[in-house]
């Protein structure tokens, strides 16, 4: 579920580029580097014909970024929305790209998005959409090149779609060309929950750093999607006190602690947070400006603007979205001392299993649940190590230091294959 923004003071592409030229000036990136890894490699736009349930033919835009292709199969979610923007898009895909190098997993970066309203739309319609989408971008997609997944308003059925439109033009079944698939059509164990349980990660070896307890941690989550449930689920089986959760309708409040699996089935009923009986309603704005130890923006972009950073209470930021945060609200929150685990580190987990699942589709041998946690644990404590003491070597924020490791691996493995003329 999407929570309407603040403001929009810069475009997720703008936010991208903006953090990128910092980080490459740190690291005294060559000019003519700079200017490859600013802009994506390639970019797609369709336009899909597709019969509506009312007989009407409807015509929808897609886009397919395929940022970079340096250190292995451009690799990313594809989002369905009234709002989504190729510029939004090409700043995701890049991210990936760095998402992608932070956790070191061999493959580049790229992102997908059709504009269209998913509530207003049957099943049989977003099948339609879905496999044509498909159908127009299958030339540059596939195990080797470009491997969608599941991101805003798309799901595990989403991915069979694909799998399965794209197995049929190749004539033969291709589990490893999407990730984010049901179990039964190769997907991976702890996919899921993949996202969540990496903010959860990052989480534990931030309050490491801090000598705090899990127990007296108070947690706020905007967002109750994929990753927004499955942080506040984990997190609370953990001992977390989840004090504040909200959706795209508004929030719930409970300085006492909500009980999250109460919650869930409320809202398996409800198909929103508004309304749980054990707590105050609040809105999803004013939510993350609450009182609280941990706050994990899990929605969608450009939430924590100039507008409302010097308000934000935590002390840790975790990043479940997309590019939650703005290039000029990081600079209040770092001079205002808050621990920021930014989202190509903190929501890393998902794209990390999605890994995992490509490599077990490619073995045709999966793995037990407790073995994709335990690497993923593994994957996750590492990078977030690196990425603290990367900020501390070179003296900034964790989300430049981020982006620096980033380049710095891109940019390596650039120079190493050199550029083909
Ligand atoms: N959409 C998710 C992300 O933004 C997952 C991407 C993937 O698994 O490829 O990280």
């Amino acid at each position: 579920m999407g929570v309407a923004q603040v403001q929009n003071e810069l475009s997720v592409y703008q936010s991208m580029a903006a953090r990128f030229d910092t980080a490459a000036e740190k690291l005294k990136l060559d000019e003519g580097l700079k200017k490859y890894l600013r802009t994506p490699n390639r970019e797609i736009i369709v336009h899909i014909p597709v019969l509506m349930d009312s007989g009407q033919l409807e015509v929808f835009d897609g886009f397919r970024v395929q940022h970079s292709i340096a250190r292995g199969p451009a690799k990313g979610g594809i989002r369905y929305s009234p709002d989504v923007t190729l510029d939004e898009i090409r700043g995701l895909a890049a991210e990936m790209t760095w998402k992608c190098a932070v956790v070191n997993i061999p493959f580049g970066g790229a992102k997908g998005g059709i504009i269209c309203d998913p509530n207003q739309l049957s099943l049989g319609e977003l099948e339609r959409i879905t496999r044509r989408y498909t159908a127009e971008i299958l030339d540059y997609i596939g195990p080797e090149r470009d491997v969608p997944a599941p991101d805003m308003n798309t799901n595990e059925q989403t991915m069979a779609w694909i799998m399965d439109t794209y197995s049929m033009h190749v004539r033969h079944t291709v589990t490893a060309s999407v990730t984010g698939k049901p179990l039964d059509l190769g997907g991976s164990r702890g996919r899921r929950e993949a996202t969540g349980r990496g903010c959860m990660i990052v989480c534990h070896e931030a309050l490491k750093r801090f000598g705090r307890r899990i127990d007296t941690t108070r947690v706020i989550i905007q967002g109750f999607g994929n990753v927004g449930s499955q942080a506040a689920r984990l997190m609370y089986e953990a001992g977390y006190k989840i004090i504040g959760v909200a959706d795209v309708h508004g929030g719930i409040f409970n300085t006492h602690g909500l009980d999250i699996h109460a919650l869930i089935d409320y809202v398996s009923e409800h198909k929103t947070v508004v309304g749980f009986p054990d707590g105050e309603s609040i809105g999803n704005q004013e939510i993350l400006e609450q009182d609280c130890d941990v706050l994990i923006p899990a929605a969608t972009e450009s939430v924590i603007t100039s507008k409302n950073a010097d308000r934000i209470k935590a002390r840790i930021l975790v990043e479940g979205a997309n590019s939650p945060t703005t290039p000029p609200a990081d600079d209040i929150l770092f001079d205002r001392g808050v621990f920021v685990v930014p989202d190509i580190l903190a929501n890393a987990g998902g794209v990390t299993v999605s890994y995992f699942e490509w490599v077990q589709d490619r073995q045709g041998y999966f793995w037990p649940e407790v073995d994709v946690n335990e690497r993923l644990k593994h994957i996750q404590v590492s990078a977030f190590n690196d990425v603290v003491r990367y900020g501390e070597k070179h003296n900034v924020n964790n989300r430049i230091a981020a982006y620096m490791l980033a380049i710095d691996r891109v940019s390596f493995s650039l120079k190493l294959r050199g550029i083909y003329a």
